[in-house]
């Protein structure tokens, strides 16, 4: 899929708030630092979209971006998490970010799948695998994307990949979609876009 536009909208503190779900939509998420600023600018080919390392957990917000949303063409929403695992989130703010983040996932009716940030360089961190089995009892659809792909050897890659993959199974049947990327040298960016290229269609 050409990106043709890509522009922000709007940021939302709850799923009421945010822009009518009248398009197809895919959000990121991840813990803070796994590169979900960089993937985006990467996938939309727009450097300053996402703001990369901005200020940690400062935020609670829902950001919507719209791409291909132009002239004639009704295009579909990205739409930037707050992630998870900032040290520096007071109790009151992680409350307010679960509460923010259980209403949009289980109400927004136009998301088609959430892409789940996982940083490839690590063996599998329980954070991310509580964060999946949430989102499985929720019944959102997901899938992960493994980022920073270019910061190891193929082979380390590839054992991380596993090793997750191996981890999910254990309270998975079926396992998700997997993506291999790096925001540096822009891997995987076809096969990300060409799967939400994919989903759009079903619409
Ligand atoms: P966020 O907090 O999840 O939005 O993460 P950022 O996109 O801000 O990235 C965190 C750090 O990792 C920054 O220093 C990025 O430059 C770096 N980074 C992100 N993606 C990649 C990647 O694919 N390869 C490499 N080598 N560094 C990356």
């Amino acid at each position: 899929m050409d990106i043709r536009s890509a522009h922000f909208l709007i940021s939302s503190p709850r799923e009421a708030q945010c822009p009518p779900p009248d398009r197809p939509e895919y959000a990121f998420i991840g813990r803070s630092n796994v590169g979900k600023s960089s993937l985006i600018n990467m996938l939309t080919g727009r450097n300053g979209l996402a703001k990369v390392s901005g200020t940690p957990g400062k935020t609670t917000l829902i950001n919507h971006f719209l791409v291909n949303g132009s002239g004639e063409e009704k295009g579909w929403y990205l739409v930037d998490l707050p992630g998870y695992g900032f040290a520096k989130r007071s109790k009151k703010q992680r409350e307010q970010w679960q509460q923010m983040l259980a209403g949009y996932l289980q109400q927004r009716v136009n998301l088609q799948t959430v892409f789940v940030l996982i940083d490839s360089r690590l063996t599998p961190q329980q954070i991310d695998i509580n964060f999946i089995n949430q989102l499985g009892a929720w019944g959102v659809p997901f899938n992960i994307v493994f980022t920073k792909s270019d910061k190891n050897k193929q082979s380390e890659t590839a054992r991380h990949v596993k090793q997750f993959l191996h981890t999910l199974s254990e309270s998975w049947e079926t396992l998700p979609e997997h993506f291999i990327t790096s925001a540096v040298k822009k891997t995987g960016r076809e096969k990300v876009l060409s799967y939400i290229d994919s989903l759009n269609g079903t619409l």
